[in-house]
């Protein structure tokens, strides 16, 4: 039996010293945010004692590829290939019965901001936000489900704002039910398995489960069980569930929120909420997830980005391996790709088919497979050995630009990709780009022989 909630891993981690308890009373206020900004690629953080809390508080779960890795069970270098596998043999759910998140119900008296200790993070923004709720939603058209996360800002009492943006699948699920003059109900679940959030994040098309997604990640199917008042299914196994509904006639100005880029954002209005019931485990731990420029919200997003656009180029083009998302780039806006023997102009093509498959990206370097996209420092080599600015750079202004992107300008930007891949020919004996070697026999013998030196 796979275990399907937070809690094996928070004792894996414990266990490895990777966890790191808070005994001291905390404020939500500020100083929450504050530690985990300061620990931000540190141990898992616990708060066991949130000032005028009863439930404790964990962060910082997922701040790095070997964290996430692991809490899907595999190897870091693995990471990769584990989420390529899930998305090519996806996991359906199964439903059960009785479920721990529905230990505790509650119908009345729903002061969210004081059942759940939610973090204010940062100066100015006017509310605490939730935000690791992974919110489930189906579809009013198609009955299909949808998981995905947003900010959920508290508003008094059972209100929330909901932060999405309009081409997010839970916006047009929205929108679909506006226009039939309906609200969308959904629910909100806390405190999830790393699989059930990477799975959230997948860049799959409208109409696609992510919890056959989260499935493959798992290696089982995720266990649903039944909301208690709305027509929803939610992880057996997770915290905290809230049900409710979204209403798209229903609009809140949310004036400046964190972004990734680290800097204040004001997108407007948000989307009102009403939660009518919240269940929980009746020792609940509250998960968050530390907002804006931070190691976790970066990572999240750019393992997920990663793997679905690896599968997606490979589709059209073979000599693809694999799409790296990096850090520096928020893990949203920069990518490398790795591809084998690229043909003359092929990496173009990837690069253009990147941009146009991922609105966010702006800035790739295509290398070959022969450099690990991880590593920072061969990727600048790439660039130093392989790259004829005047001939494999493609700088594209204008592009339709996602609204987070930190520079653009009325919604467009500027896309950015260097090709840096060797010229078919360019590699072979006595080219210019042979690479200078012992002979093969010898490298091959004191290779293998290498620990007896
Ligand atoms: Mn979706």
């Amino acid at each position: 039996m796979v275990d399907q909630s937070l809690r094996g891993f928070l004792d894996d981690l414990e266990a490895r010293g990777d966890l790191h308890r808070i005994t001291r009373s905390v404020d939500p206020r500020f100083e929450i945010g504050a530690i985990l900004a300061l620990r931000d690629r540190g141990p898992a953080q616990l708060f066991q004692n949130v000032a005028g809390h009863a439930l404790p508080l964990v962060g910082n779960l997922f701040n790095g590829r070997d964290r996430i890795a692991r809490a899907l069970g595999v190897q870091a270098g693995d990471l990769d290939a584990h989420c390529q596998e899930a998305l090519r043999r996806p996991v359906p759910p199964r439903i059960v019965a009785t479920a721990p998140v529905q230990e505790v119900v509650r119908r009345q008296d729903l002061d969210l901001g004081r059942l759940l200790p939610v973090p204010h993070w940062f100066e100015r923004e006017a509310a605490p936000y939730i935000t690791a709720g992974v919110i489930v939603a189906k579809d009013p058209e198609t009955g299909r489900r949808n998981v995905s996360i947003a900010r959920l800002r508290l508003e008094g009492g059972a209100r929330l704002l909901a932060g999405i943006a309009r081409n997010h699948h839970l916006a047009i699920l929205a929108e679909k039910a506006r226009s039939r003059g309906r609200s969308l109900e959904i629910a909100v679940a806390i405190g999830n398995h790393a699989a059930v959030l990477l799975g959230s994040q997948m860049y799959v098309a409208l109409g696609e489960d992510e919890f056959d997604i989260a499935g493959g990640l798992l290696g089982a199917p995720v266990d649903l069980v039944a909301c208690k008042t709305v027509d929803l299914e939610v992880p057996a196994a997770a915290e905290i569930v809230l049900e409710g509904v979204l209403d798209p006639d229903q609009t809140i100005p949310e004036g400046p929120v964190s972004e990734f880029p680290g800097f204040y954002v004001d997108y407007g209005p948000g989307i009102g909420v009403e939660i009518r019931c919240v269940t929980q485990r009746h020792d609940a731990i509250y998960q968050a997830i530390l907002p804006g420029l931070a190691a976790e919200h970066c990572l999240l997003g750019a393992v997920a980005i990663g793997a679905t656009l690896t599968r997606d180029l490979r589709r059209v083009i073979p000599a693809v391996r694999r799409v790296f998302v990096t850090e520096g780039g928020m893990g949203r806006l920069h990518a490398v790709i790795a591809m084998h023997r690229p043909r003359l102009g092929e990496g173009k093509c990837a690069a253009l088919l990147a941009f146009g498959t991922v609105n966010l990206l702006k800035l790739i370097t295509v290398v070959d497979d022969d450099i690990d996209p991880e590593d920072s420092r061969a990727v600048e080599w790439s660039l130093a050995a392989r790259f004829r600015g005047h001939e494999d750079l493609i700088v594209l202004p204008g592009v339709k630009a996602d609204r987070c992107d930190p520079v653009h300008e009325n919604l467009v930007v500027t896309k950015v990709a260097m090709v840096a891949t060797t010229r078919p020919g360019d590699g072979e004996p006595h080219g210019r780009s042979e690479f200078a070697r012992p002979p093969r026999d010898i490298l091959d013998r004191v290779t293998r022989d290498l620990a007896s030196y």
